[in-house]
């Protein structure tokens, strides 16, 4: 054993003095060198590898996101919700509201109206709420929608009877009060939101608390997302205990939503056209779009959201054809923007001051 042991340690020392050898050859040495060029070029090429598809993975999720989008709209053509013009601050309709303003003074809103405490009541509409699947259908009654068979299920109708209030049109007598070629009829489902809830909500709780820090009276239509009143419902709360057979007392209605669809910025949906519900001033349009204008401003002054000019063409939305008193209906951000949504994510507080000096400058110019 000592003897093999022994001859085995010679011939490594054969080999190592071999290896010696080898490595002063030129030949080697060259190809040592490109070995490891070749090694530091295969690591850029897999690092450049890696790159790329991560970028192509987060392009076939945008498109797949953008995909979902477009079918949602698709499947529910009432479901989207109004679009943002890309023109700036100045259209057309934002000088319009401005030059109304100066209606206000000879006008007959119900602008002044207080609550028999004697402070100003502001109903505050955090938009959409809990899914309508989530929803029993005791939950959904409850709530003030409507079963109807024949109209495919749960929903309301988008306005009142000419000159009523709460005698529901159930589809007769709309002209003009009702989208060109759609429906009275709103089913329940289009108003469903993932994300959106939440968005609203802590706008419109940051509102209610420095309203309430201004001595107005708010009232809430939801106060979590475990509840979606029916439109009905909602402005049922601009009546002394939700009895809409007493005369309003809201001074105003502000409903604080967020847009979606492609687009940034903040703005307001302005009314147009024929409202008939009864209650409401002679001035409602104007006085309407005014508050609306007064409002946005103040938010996208205070958030930098962009300030976009006012959205048309959505005229017959349920709340503008059911509110008894000056609606401002807002449509705060888009978010599924995302530098958007970091600035409703985080700014919510100076949002909801910003909406409540706005309602305060309306109700003192
Ligand atoms: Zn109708
Ligand atoms: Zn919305």
């Amino acid at each position: 054993m000592k003897e093999r042991s022994s001859f085995t340690s010679y011939l490594s020392l054969n080999e190592v003095k071999g290896w010696l050898i080898i490595m002063n050859d030129n030949k080697l040495n060259l190809i040592l060198k490109l070995s490891v060029i070749y090694l530091i070029v295969a690591l850029i090429l897999c690092v450049f590898a890696i790159f790329y598809t991560q970028s192509l993975k987060n392009d076939a999720e945008q498109k797949r996101l953008q995909n979902e989008i477009q079918v949602a709209q698709m499947q529910m053509p009432e479901l989207k919700e109004p679009q943002a013009t890309a023109a700036p601050q100045n259209g057309n309709a934002a000088e319009e509201a401005i030059a109304l303003s100066g209606d206000k003074i000879t006008g007959n809103s119900s602008a002044a109206l207080t609550s028999p405490g004697g402070r100003k009541v502001i109903v505050l509409d955090a938009g959409h709420g809990k899914s309508s699947s989530a929803m029993s259908a005791d939950e959904k009654r409850a709530e003030g929608y409507e079963y109807n068979e024949s109209r495919g299920g749960w929903g309301e109708w988008r306005h009142y009877k000419n000159g009523t209030f709460g005698e529901e049109c159930h589809g007769s007598g709309c002209t003009e009060t009702a989208p060109s070629g759609g429906s009275c009829w709103y089913p329940m489902g289009n108003g469903d939101r993932s994300n959106e809830p939440q968005i609203n909500l802590n706008n419109t709780l940051a509102a209610k608390k420095y309203l309430e820090q201004m001595g107005y009276e708010v009232r809430l239509t939801r106060t979590s997302n475990e509840q979606n009143p029916s439109m009905s419902k909602r402005v049922s709360y601009c009546f002394p205990n939700n009895d809409a057979t007493q005369q309003p007392d809201a001074a105003m209605y502000v409903c604080l939503h967020s847009n979606a669809g492609g687009g940034r910025g903040t703005s307001y949906v302005a009314l147009e056209g024929a409202y008939r519900q009864s209650y409401i001033a002679s001035d409602y349009v104007a006085e309407s779009n005014r508050a609306g204008d007064v409002i946005n401003r103040k938010v996208a002054a205070a958030s930098g959201l962009r300030q976009n000019s006012p959205i048309g063409n959505e005229s017959y939305l349920i709340l503008f054809n059911k509110s008894p008193v000056p609606i401002a209906y807002l449509e705060i951000g888009f978010f599924d923007n995302s530098s958007d949504l970091s600035i409703l994510n985080s700014s919510y507080d100076a949002i909801g001051k910003a909406v409540a000096e706005g309602v305060d400058e309306y109700l003192n110019s």
